[in-house]
Formats: structure tokens, sequence, C-alpha cells
């Protein structure tokens, strides 16, 4: 177990050229206090968990104290932001404070948003807002206990600095951690800058630190698009499967790793809506639920053109093929999987297809439909809890009909089946009211305790903790109305 003095810190991106950053000095808070801290991702990085207890804890994590071998940059980048191209963007308010080589040899990057102004800044103030940062906290770790790939979030500093946006919120720092937090935009700002030598200094870099297979082999770059085209079309596909929208999957938010980058106005939906925008702001519905796997595939699009001076051309425009194909195969598996089907067999999506629409005209809850669904009974006299779901009983009886013919074709046994599903349809999701309830509880009263009972809830998503079954509701009616913004 490593103290605070024993992480040593490392820097690789230190080591790049200049222009890849900017070295910064984070500006901390005048005071500060330790909201929330993550034993599981303190264990990432051999963090003794009592080291948190330190004075010298929130100090480091707020920027005031800087830990030896640390030297916080801000990263530069651009990026497609609703379909235009801006650079640059950068870390604006942002800092990388370096890499923890773990004693299983993986390397994380302490990131620290919230941090002050850097080069990078533009119109901002560098800050981050307690509401926002518990949110990313904590959706984070409801991501990671889902199985999906995402940033880890280590801890949340508090302070008493007054951070104006639509009103006069409080300041706070997130501590989150990655493999890399390099972006399709940081390949894009050399790309569009005709930079290819920098370009290609990048891809080294992140070969060589990050997909370490293709070093050596044919083709590195080339396999290295795939592969970035293969992880983002499964990430989508695990969004689209739990039901999750991102809200601002700008080029920049996409991390070259396919994780969950930058959590914004996301939300886990309720009842089941297609047409779900997340981000009140996103007028249009660019970044809906429904239109995420298309704009994977735009975003690959960007990457690969970013690419393009490194690989042959047919690579370039095989990129978004081998996404459509990674994502619709792992979102059709998924799916499979939430119905407790083994097999694979014609006729399959439209049985899918059918009940996300019945579910859509009769505003059926997602989570809890697909736990419940677990139940469904082979004896058509026993799913009355489903049936009642529906507004339209006759339309589930209909589609249950042909579910039931469907197990019974795979000679689905009903308690087998359900210990499958309950493994892959969560009891529990960070709804948009829950993570409300523990913001409002922090900013008014200074009260952290909910923060961390969803934390630890989320870690264990499909296990039934009876103890917690009301965080297992549908949103009550105030719930429904909560309007999440960009401001962050
Ligand atoms: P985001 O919408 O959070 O993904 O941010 C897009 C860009 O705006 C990034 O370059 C951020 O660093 C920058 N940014 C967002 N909020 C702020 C802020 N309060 N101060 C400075 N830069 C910011
Ligand atoms: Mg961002």
């Amino acid at each position: 177990m490593r103290t605070l003095e024993t992480l040593n810190f490392d820097n690789t991106y230190t080591r790049l050229p200049e222009v890849f950053f900017e070295r910064v000095t984070p500006t901390g808070f005048q005071t500060s206090h330790l909201v929330s801290f993550n034993p599981s991702a303190a264990a990432l990085i051999d963090l003794d968990p009592d080291e948190a207890k330190r004075p010298e804890f929130h100090q480091a994590m707020g920027g005031k104290l800087l830990l030896p071998g640390s030297e916080p940059i801000a990263m530069l980048y651009a990026g497609h932001q609703f379909g235009h191209y801006v650079s640059p963007l950068g870390d604006g308010r942002a800092i990388l404070l370096g890499e923890v080589r773990n004693s299983r040899g993986e390397t994380w990057d302490l990131h620290l948003k919230g941090a002050g102004l850097t080069r990078f800044s533009r119109d901002g103030d560098g800050r981050a807002v307690l509401r926002s940062t518990i949110r990313e906290y904590l959706c984070g770790e409801a991501m990671h206990g889902l199985g999906i790939q995402t940033t880890r979030s280590l801890c949340l500093i508090g302070s008493d600095e007054a951070v104006l946006r639509e009103s006069v919120e409080t300041g706070a720092m997130l501590v989150r951690m990655a493999p890399s937090h390099v972006r399709f935009g940081t390949f894009e700002v050399f790309f569009y800058r005709r930079q290819h030598d920098h370009l290609k200094t990048l891809a080294d870099y992140v070969l060589a630190g990050h997909f370490p297979h293709l070093v050596d082999g044919p083709e590195p770059y080339a396999r290295f698009l795939r592969e970035v085209a293969e992880r983002t079309g499964r990430l989508i596909a695990q969004w689209q499967a739990v039901g999750w929208a991102h809200g601002v999957m700008n080029t920049d938010n996409m991390s070259i790793l396919g994780l969950t980058l930058d959590y914004g106005p996301y939300g886990f939906m309720d009842d089941f809506n297609p047409g779900f925008i997340p981000n009140h702001s996103d007028h249009r519905g660019r970044y809906s639920f429904q239109n995420q796997p298309d704009i994977g595939y735009w975003n690959v699009r960007a990457i690969a053109q970013a690419l393009s001076p490194l690989v042959e051309e047919a690579d370039v425009l095989g990129a978004p093929e081998i996404y459509e194909a990674t994502m619709q195969q792992t979102y059709t598996d998924l799916m499979q999987a939430k119905l407790g089907l083994k097999e694979a067999r014609d006729g399959d999506d439209k049985l899918r297809r059918d009940l996300l629409a019945l579910m859509h005209s009769n505003h059926v809850d997602y989570t809890n439909f697909f736990r419940a669904l677990g139940f469904f009974n082979q004896d058509p006299s026993a799913n009355e809890h489903l049936r009642d779901r529906f507004l339209d009983r006759e339309g589930f009886d209909w589609w249950a009909d042909r579910y039931r013919a469907r197990l019974k074709a795979e000679r689905s046994v009903d308690v087998e089946r359900k210990a499958r599903m309950d493994a892959c349809n969560p009891k529990y999701v960070l709804r948009n009211y829950l993570v409300q309830v523990a913001i409002e509880r922090a900013t008014r009263h200074r009260d952290y305790s909910e923060i961390d009972r969803l934390r630890e809830l989320l870690c264990r998503p499909f296990d039934d903790q009876p103890e917690m079954n009301e965080y297992a509701a549908p949103p009550p009616d105030w719930g429904k109305q909560i309007v999440v913004s960009c401001s962050s």
C-alpha cells in the first residue's frame, strides 16, 4: 500500500513535444474539504485508503499541494462540437497531475477537474461546480458497476468558493482516473493543423502505452484505427443496452480507448423513449438516445479522417463499417442476453423491436421492466405483474405469447434463465432523481452521505440489495421533470 508521498508520479505526456500541452499550476481553493473518497478507485493505484483521512489528501487532490513526481499539465485537443470543428479546445479546467504505475504494471492518469484557468480556458472560469462533479463522480462508478468502460472516480473535493453558473453555486474538484485521457480530438488537432509529424508522434505514444500488442506487427496504425472503431462500437452498444445517453458526444468527449468520458448532461432513461434527449440545451436532439449509434459512426469517421495521413484510404473508409458491425453485433448479443435468450434465431430482432415499441407506447420503465422480465413464467397465468405494466394489456399478451413460444423453442428453464437475466439486467441505475437527491443534500446541507450511499449501491447494480429497494423505484413526479443543462 502506498502513501501520498509514495505514489511516485510519472508524466510520460510531458516528454512529448511542448505543443501537446501546457505546463500549469493548479489553482487550489482558499479552503477545501473532502466530500467523498472512493476506496475501490484508490485500490487501482495501490493507495492506502487511510490516506484520505490526512489533511494533505484534500490539499493534494484539491491542487494545493504537489506530490512527488507530479508535473501538472493541461492537454491540447480540438473536436467536432455538434458537428462543427472547433480548435483548439484543450483542458480548460482539467489538469493532468501525472500517472501512477501500480503494482500490476498498469498506469493510471490522475486528472483534476475544476482546477483553475489554463491556456485553453477560453471564456470559462476554469472551475467546476459541486453539482456537476457529483454527477460525474457517481456516474463513472455506476457505469463501472454495470461493466461499461469508463473513467473512474477517485474523490471529490468541496470548497466555499462561489462559482457563477445560471445561479451562484459552490466550486468543487473531481479527481478522475483513466489509463489515458487522449481523445479523438487530440488526433484531430494535429490533422487539421497539418502537423502530421505530431500526429505520428501521438499515435506512436498511444500505441506504445495502450496498444502494445500492435507495435511490432504489420500495419500498426491501421490496426489501431480498427481497434478504436471496435472499442467505440462496443461502448455505444453497451450504452444502448443499458438505456443511457451521454448527452454531448462531441469528438473531444470520445476516448481513444473506448471509455465513457466527460460526464455532463447524461441520463439513464426511466420510461423507454428512443427520442430521449438528456441535454436540455440539445434542442435538435443531435445526441438523443436513438441517434447515438449513428453519431458513433460519424465520430469514427472523424477519427479515421484524422488518422488518414498514417493509413491507407481503404482503412479510413473501412473504419466506420467496422464500428457499425461491432456495434450491431454487440447490441444484438446484449439484448438477447437481456431477454434471456441463449440462441440466435430468425425473428429475434422483430421480437425485440416489438417489445421496445410496446414499452415506448405504454411508457414502461426500461430498467425495471427488464429486471422484472426475469420472473417471466412459462405458465401463462403467472405474469400479471408484467402485464400490469402495460396499459395495452392485449398488446402485452400478444408479445408474451410469442416470447413464450420462443423460450419453449430453446427449452428455456425459468429459474435458470432468471439467474442469467439478473446478471445482465441491473436492478439499480443512477436515475436522475437519485443523483438529484444527493446533489440537494450536498449543496444545501453539506450532507454528503447520500453520495457515498449511491456509490456503494451502484457498484453492485445486479445484486438484490433488499434494504435498498426504494432506490429501484421509478421517479416520483418531481423527478420526471429535472432539467439537465450543459452548464457545469
Ligand atoms: P465540455 O463541454 O465539458 O466537454 O468542455 C468543452 C470544452 O470547454 C473543453 O475544452 C473544456 O475544458 C472547456 N470548458 C468547459 N467548462 C469550462 C470552464 N468552466 N472553464 C474553462 N473551460 C471550460
Ligand atoms: Mg469535454
